[in-house]
């Protein structure tokens, strides 16, 4: 999303983020109008650019050797994302995490031999910089994948996230301290990049095994096709549900959800209205048997609500809500 494929190495398609690509235009523009420091400046930010490429690469071709395949390698303005479409065992994990890294180690004493020094030092940093233990730096891949091989995947991403969020606190307070706002901002994304990892480890390690109607809800309620928003708002507040199946007989017609119901509660018709004007169309539809992990993709492309369908016929309700109790659940049993 936002970004352009420039071209493909090996099959790999390597996209630039708009971000960069106005900051690609901004620096050009300035090379072209203000002569030779802006000039090196220009090829210097090229020069980076390529080495975190070549990084990236690092990762991608090791990650191609175990056949996992490679869906694209973005850059962004604070660095490259290589990612992988299958889930690599914590071995293999280890060797694609440290494939990166080795490329600066190869790339700074070369460029230090073609008289690049600044190339040579920022290879130098980009090395430092990836080895902080905390995710999403491959420091922490390396942590969690260490911890992962003598023990629980999913322990082993919860430590690594928590040494993540100690350190992207320490960054901040010290970002903070020297006034290095930079800093700030890749504290923000690695506090982050920490409880993105470890909820996405935990999710799909507790809906391993189960479908969509293993943690749906079955206990609901729903709205028949003539009921108006005052029928809508009743049942808001006598039940817990927020979101509500519109149906005529068997058949869901859509979903009225909470948000939805109160604006239009303040329109001119208001508790008059019918509910089959204000519902959501075109809910995101689940079915009972697809696997829960594919189950919560699609959930988040529906926020609040999903419909869980029997074939035509509506068997539950998804909700993060229940997901996470549901995974409440099972972390409690496994434990
Ligand atoms: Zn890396």
């Amino acid at each position: 999303m936002g970004s352009l494929t420039i071209f493909r190495f090996r099959g790999i398609p390597v996209r630039l983020h708009f971000t960069l690509l106005f900051l690609f235009g901004w620096l050009a523009l300035n090379a072209f109008n203000e002569g030779r420091a802006a000039q090196r400046e220009a090829i210097l930010f090229g020069g980076v650019l390529g080495s975190v490429l070549l990084h990236e690469f690092g990762h991608a071709l090791t990650a191609r050797r175990y056949g996992i395949r490679i869906a694209a390698i973005t850059m962004y303005p604070i660095g490259g994302v290589a990612q992988m479409v299958d889930r690599p065992t914590p071995l293999q994990e280890l060797w694609i995490t440290v494939m990166g890294p080795a490329v600066n180690v190869v790339l700074a004493p070369i460029c230090w031999l073609l008289g690049w020094r600044d190339l040579a030092f920022i290879n130098v940093g980009l090395l430092i910089f990836n080895l902080i233990p905390a995710f999403p730096m491959d420091g922490g891949r390396i942590l969690r994948a260490v911890l992962a091989m003598n023990g629980s995947e999913v322990r082993a991403t919860r430590i690594a996230a928590m040494v993540g969020r100690v350190v992207a606190v320490l960054m901040a307070a010290y970002g903070v301290y020297a006034q290095e706002w930079f800093l700030l901002l890749v504290a923000y994304m690695v506090f982050n990049g920490a409880a993105a990892e470890r909820s996405s480890t935990e999710a799909r390690h507790y809906s391993a095994g189960f479908t969509a109607r293993d943690a749906m809800i079955r206990e609901f309620r729903t709205l028949a096709h003539g009921s108006t928003l005052a029928d809508a708002a009743r049942l808001l507040i006598e039940t817990t549900q927020t979101d509500f199946p519109v149906v005529l007989g068997d058949q869901v017609l859509g979903l009225l959800g909470r948000d939805a119901l109160i604006a239009a509660m303040a329109g001119e018709e208001g508790g008059h209205t019918y509910v089959s004007a204000v519902m959501n169309r075109t809910p995101v539809v689940i079915p009972a048997t697809l696997p829960l992990e594919d189950a919560l993709a699609l959930l988040q492309t529906a926020g609040p609500c999903a419909l869980v369908m029997d074939g035509e016929q509506l068997a539950g309700l998804l909700t993060p809500e229940n997901v996470a109790e549901f995974f409440a659940l099972r972390s409690a049993q496994s434990r």
